[in-house]
């Protein structure tokens, strides 16, 4: 199957994220959008807020009633730090990936691409699929990328937990599924100190 990979620390998945697998689903004919969440982001020294159980059920939860949306908990079960490299290589030993691989990047992570690790073996064995994103720079990304012209929402994962925390509305930033999951768990409440 024909497959853009999406990783990311989804601390929610909100309705940014879920709009942008759409579109590259849409617009540049994969079959399916693999969700990878991070154990632990290389690129985030912060505790993200909720446990990686949770941040993978809520996936699931958004997951459930599309069959194009897939989550696997690869980096999850790891338990070391996500390296990029790392999950390519093993979806590309299971197989179940036709053709090369897609790789879903954000805009506002152009900027750090290059420090990756393997950035350019990640170049070699992935498609690299930039996405537009409210508050980012136009920067030139050098390597070879298809880009989505995709609908701008301001929508940030940082955004809802504070937004949580706060007390302030954040219902339709996210699925009812998750908005649920989030209420009956009581996500994001206090500023956590441990994963
Ligand atoms: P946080 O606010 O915690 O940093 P986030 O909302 O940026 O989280 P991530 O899980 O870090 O979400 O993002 C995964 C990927 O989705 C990244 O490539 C990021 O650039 C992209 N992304 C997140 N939100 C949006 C959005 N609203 N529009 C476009 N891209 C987005």
């Amino acid at each position: 199957m024909r497959t853009a990979v999406f990783g990311g620390t989804f601390d929610p998945v909100h309705i940014g994220h879920l709009m942008m697998a759409d579109e590259v689903l849409h617009r540049l004919s994969y079959e399916q959008i693999r969700f990878v969440p991070a154990r632990i982001a290389p690129h985030k020294a912060d505790d993200p807020g909720a446990g990686p159980e949770d941040r993978l059920a809520m996936l699931r939860i958004v997951s459930a009633d599309r069959e194009e949306f897939v989550v696997d908990p690869y980096e999850i079960d790891r338990d070391e730090v996500s390296f990029t490299i790392h999950t390519l290589r093993y979806l590309l030993s299971r197989g179940e990936i036709d053709g090369r691989p897609g790789l879903i990047i954000g805009q506002d992570l152009v900027d750090g691409f290059d420090r990756w690790r393997e950035a350019d073996e990640i170049e070699r064995l992935a498609d690299l699929i930039l996405v537009r994103r409210p508050g980012s720079d136009d920067v030139r990304f050098q390597r070879r990328h298809a880009l989505v012209e995709n609908v701008m929402l301001p929508v940030s994962a940082t955004g809802i937990r504070e937004r949580v925390q706060n007390g302030l509305p954040y219902r339709y930033l996210v699925t009812e599924g998750v908005y649920d999951y989030i209420r009956r768990k009581g996500l994001y409440q206090v500023p956590s100190t441990s994963m």
